[in-house]
């Protein structure tokens, strides 16, 4: 199937090309981009790389379209979106394939998790901009939500098509025109999220993919004085440059960026449930991704015993290959990220944080492919390096405190505000320190995944919210219309639906 992956791609003639204006474009340039399999360490195939020449026929196909989409109706765009998310489950083992390949994910993990909580965005915005309500009266006054016109959306590799739906989904929902850059590390399941909105027949313009690097395609869409809107996901590095490109244009800029997630282990917490749950949460994905809670902040008191159950936990994680069954986690996705979580490994070492499981180099047997050993530091301080960065990889840290208010401190004591967590038997107690943290979410005593709670961060994680209601207002413009109605009186707060 991995292998077929590319053949259907490459039969296609799709990875020569970008989807622009509703054609499959060859770019003017000739840069490739090789695909690496980080389970081998070997090229898979390669990809053609857009230009700013292509950025600018994508953005003026997608101000074409604008004018039609934008005012188009709200059961045409819904209907849309449902055969988008139809032909997304139709073709969901493609896309597992796809993934697993690009990114290195666990087969199953990518089959059970990757793809479904993928297709969730698109139903999700689905359905909300069937509820929604574009058009309100506030006494005389009526507001008016209405797309914000074309964006320009940045994704990275870590979940390759749930980012890409996260943003594509309620962007089309709310009447926007869209140029998508997924991340040039993981194209195959891009190319093929392209064609699935090509097939569900989309309106040519409506939808752009342009390949491409961040500094020459990312920066290209940034700056580009006709995209109303950027949105990255991504690192807060490349989404510092992107706000920087955007400002001359003053168009809205949305960040997803990195995190440094806490995991507080109230002293009440059943720690048998907690501490499993919360390695197992700190490794999913093999640690990339940008709420993964790999910092947990324990009571000093049962440290000891965290680390035993810990320990337990980890032991039971099969790193391997991301074809076999058996594998619980693959490599990390690429060089960069192997090198990365290896550097951080040599930091946490060297800071004298100790090591429970884990360290350097690659598990036992592994002798190539970009495998990690699942890491477990203990005592460490929250001020240590391997405390604060974002690592993206199976590290976890287990830092004790000796008050509530201590671990509070340290829980928010990052740069990062982007997910937490606290577990706890006293709902109320539990309750109340997710009150005092700082971050976009925070998880109680591990809730199933609702893409309906918006999503987003506090402090350098990022602006704006993603998912849910919020998710979709993202992409909506305001707009006050005073006067004009003939009995003010009678206009209460009714609501209407465009
Ligand atoms: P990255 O920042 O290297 O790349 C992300 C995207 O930005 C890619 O498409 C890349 O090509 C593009 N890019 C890079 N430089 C650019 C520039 N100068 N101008 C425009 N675009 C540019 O990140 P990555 O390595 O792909 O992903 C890992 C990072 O993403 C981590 O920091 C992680 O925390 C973050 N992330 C955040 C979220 C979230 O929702 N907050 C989700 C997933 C990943």
């Amino acid at each position: 199937m991995t292998s077929s992956i590319i053949e259907h791609l490459r039969s296609r003639g799709r990875l020569d090309r970008m989807f622009v204006d509703g054609e499959w474009l060859m770019p003017q340039t000739q840069a490739r981009h090789s695909v690496v399999d980080p389970s081998t360490e070997e090229p898979v195939a390669e990809i053609a790389l857009g230009s700013a020449a292509e950025v600018a026929a994508a953005v003026a196909a997608a101000r074409r379209a604008f004018a039609t989409w934008s005012v188009s109706s709200i059961q045409s765009r819904t209907l849309l979106l449902d055969r988008v998310h139809s032909l997304i489950l139709e073709r969901a083992e493609m896309f597992a394939q796809a993934i697993s390949l690009e990114m290195g994910a666990a087969i199953n993990m990518a089959r059970s998790t990757q793809v479904p909580s993928a297709a969730e965005h698109i139903r999700v915005a689905r359905d909300n901009a069937r509820s929604y309500a574009f058009v309100t009266h506030r006494g005389d006054i009526t507001l008016m939500r209405e797309a914000i016109g074309v964006c320009g959306l940045i994704t990275p590799w870590n979940w390759p098509l749930y980012q890409i739906t996260a943003k594509v989904g309620p962007a089309l929902a709310a009447g926007c025109t869209v140029v998508l850059k997924p991340s040039e590390l993981s194209p195959l399941s891009a190319l093929l999220f392209a064609e699935v909105v090509h097939d569900a027949g989309i309106p040519p313009g409506v939808f752009n993919l342009v390949n491409g690097n961040g500094p020459e395609v990312g920066a290209a869409l940034a700056e580009h004085p006709d995209v109303d809107m950027i949105s990255i996901t991504g690192s807060t590095r490349a989404g510092v440059l992107v706000a920087q490109a955007a400002a001359p244009t003053v168009k809205r800029v949305a960040q997803e960026l990195g995190g440094k997630s806490p995991n507080l282990i109230l002293p009440d917490a059943d720690l048998l449930c907690a501490v499993p749950a919360g390695v197992a949460a700190a490794f999913r994905n093999v640690g990339q991704s940008c709420s993964a809670p790999t910092r947990m902040i324990v009571p000093r008191a049962r440290l000891q015993e965290v680390e035993r159950i810990a320990l337990e936990a980890a032991s039971s994680i099969v790193v391997g290959d991301p074809r076999s069954q058996q594998t619980t986690h693959g490599p990390v996705a690429n060089r960069a990220q192997f090198n990365r979580v290896q550097e951080m490994i040599g930091i946490g070492i060297a800071e004298g944080a100790r090591l429970i499981c884990g360290g350097l180099g690659r598990p036992q047997a592994l002798s190539r492919g970009f495998y990690c050993r699942p890491t477990i530091f203990t005592a460490v301080h929250p001020r240590m390096q391997i405390a604060q960065e974002e690592i993206f990889g199976p590290v976890l840290a287990l830092i004790p405190y000796d008050s509530v208010d201590e671990a509070v401190e340290i829980a928010n004591g990052t740069v990062y505000g982007l997910g937490a967590h606290v577990q706890g038997k006293d709902l109320g107690a539990a309750r109340a320190v997710a009150a005092r943290i700082r971050s976009g979410q925070v998880h109680i005593n591990y809730p199933p995944w609702n893409p309906q709670a918006p999503f987003g961060g506090y402090k350098r994680s990022g602006n704006g919210r993603e998912y849910g209601i919020e998710g979709l207002e993202e992409y909506l413009e305001t707009k006050a219309i005073l006067g004009g109605v003939q009995d003010a009186s009678s206009s209460g707060n009714a609501q209407e639906q465009s």
